[in-house]
């Protein structure tokens, strides 16, 4: 591993840079700042098959090995989805399968990098605001590196992913509001007070905690051999995902794998979609947090998010790749489930099967196209919420063969 890494603070709005001992705030647009990274990743380890994220750590902002908490994220397969492919048209689709992660969703890569980060600034708490993913790689990766996490549930948060967060041994606190960026206020004033790392997956807050996603970028660079696709479909709620996943095409592009960046599709719940609402009033971040979503309403807990905590990144990642958004209601969620489950195999959360449901809504944008999309959490995680009991509740009969017969209408 590399102890020689150099990063930047870059603004994404108007492409000021500084070094990271200023503000991360822009002093010319007043945009949050992300981090940029100025490392290589030789060609030689672009074509070695990783064991984690931590193949990429020359391009993650952690000096020190001994600092890295890992429980072996990353690293994720790329599923041929030939089925859905040819029913929806597509040259070829291919799922990248995050729900392997060692918590069940793309968030252990968010998490592992942020915590490894606090590690080495001394950091003994961290604290979350969370719908229930993020609170459970943090208490995941805080048990693993010995450290204390406070999870405060805001009121999108499911039973099922409460259970686990609490499993792991940490403070989870459930904050009676619908609202996350009401419960974000409380957490920064919590963590102000008493000294904790704020840890949230929220780039706006904190540069640092939305890192691990653009080493799906390089993972994909590398599962495509280089040719990545027309698209790359992913669920949005604050935009840290896409976001990330947009820097990290960037910087293939800097260090000069490629050349074009693929266009970024991302995919909202109709009953709370801020970003295809600031992209349709071309708002800018700063406008964009004047108008939080009034009334998030959602099956798809985990991007049922008022405002947009990675707007600053997420926005110029759609704009700039000619990207699009797309939103897409409760009823087409649920069967989002059930149509990737019955024709590949891949069992994922309501707030994933976002993705399945506007590919099948919008299969004419995406025809004849090569497409990536992320899968970034694993259906388990939603067992024990009504919407998924319901879809599968199976029949009962007596342990007769006549009984069995009947039902199968033979
Ligand atoms: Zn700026």
């Amino acid at each position: 591993m590399e102890t020689s890494k150099s990063f930047k603070y870059r603004c994404y709005t108007c492409g000021y840079e500084c070094s990271l001992s200023k503000s991360f705030h822009c002093p010319h647009c007043g945009d949050p700042m992300a981090l940029r990274a100025l490392g290589t990743i030789p060609e030689a380890a672009m074509k070695t098959v990783p064991g984690s994220l931590w193949h990429y750590a020359a391009l993650l902002p952690v000096e020190e090995e001994r600092n890295v908490v890992s429980l072996g994220e990353g690293a994720t397969p790329l599923v041929d989805a030939a089925r859905l492919a040819e029913k929806w048209g597509m040259d070829s689709l291919q799922i990248k399968n995050e729900t392997v992660n060692p918590t069940g969703s793309f968030k252990d890569r968010q998490l592992s990098v942020s915590i490894s980060h606090a590690k080495e600034t001394g950091r003994d708490t961290v604290a979350v605001v969370s719908s229930g993913n993020v609170a459970v790689a943090t208490a995941a990766y805080a048990a693993r590196a010995g450290m204390k996490a406070v999870l405060f549930m805001h009121g999108q948060a499911g039973a099922g992913k409460i259970a686990q967060a609490a499993a792991y041994g940490a403070q989870v606190i459930c904050v009676d509001s619908p609202r996350p960026s009401e419960v974000f206020t409380l957490c920064i004033q919590a963590c102000d007070r008493f000294g904790w790392a704020h840890l949230s997956t929220s780039g706006m807050h904190n540069p640092y905690s939305v890192e691990g996603a653009k080493t799906i970028a390089y993972e994909l660079y590398q599962q495509y051999a280089g040719h990545l696709p027309d698209w790359i479909v992913a669920p949005v709620g604050g935009g840290g995902l896409l976001g990330g996943i947009w820097r990290g095409l960037l910087d293939l592009q800097r260090m000069g794998y490629i050349e074009k960046l693929p266009r970024l599709a991302g995919i909202q719940a109709a009953g709370c979609a801020p970003l295809k609402q600031a992209l349709e009033q071309d708002w800018s971040f700063q406008e964009s947090l004047k108008h939080p979503w009034e009334n998030p309403e959602t099956v798809a807990g985990g991007i049922a998010d008022d405002i947009l905590f990675d707007g600053h990144t997420v926005l110029p990642a759609i704009r700039e790749t000619n990207g699009i958004v797309l939103a897409v209601d409760d009823d087409a969620i649920r069967k989002g489930v059930q149509t990737l489950a019955h024709a590949e195999g891949l069992f994922c959360e309501l707030t994933t099967a976002v993705v399945i449901a506007a590919m099948e809504k919008n299969a004419e944008r995406f025809r004849n196209q090569n497409v990536a999309c992320i899968l970034t959490g694993h259906g388990l995680k939603d067992l024990a919420g009504k919407p998924i009991k319901d879809s599968v509740a199976p029949p009962h009969i007596p342990p007769e063969l006549e009984a069995l017969e009947r039902l199968l209408g033979v």
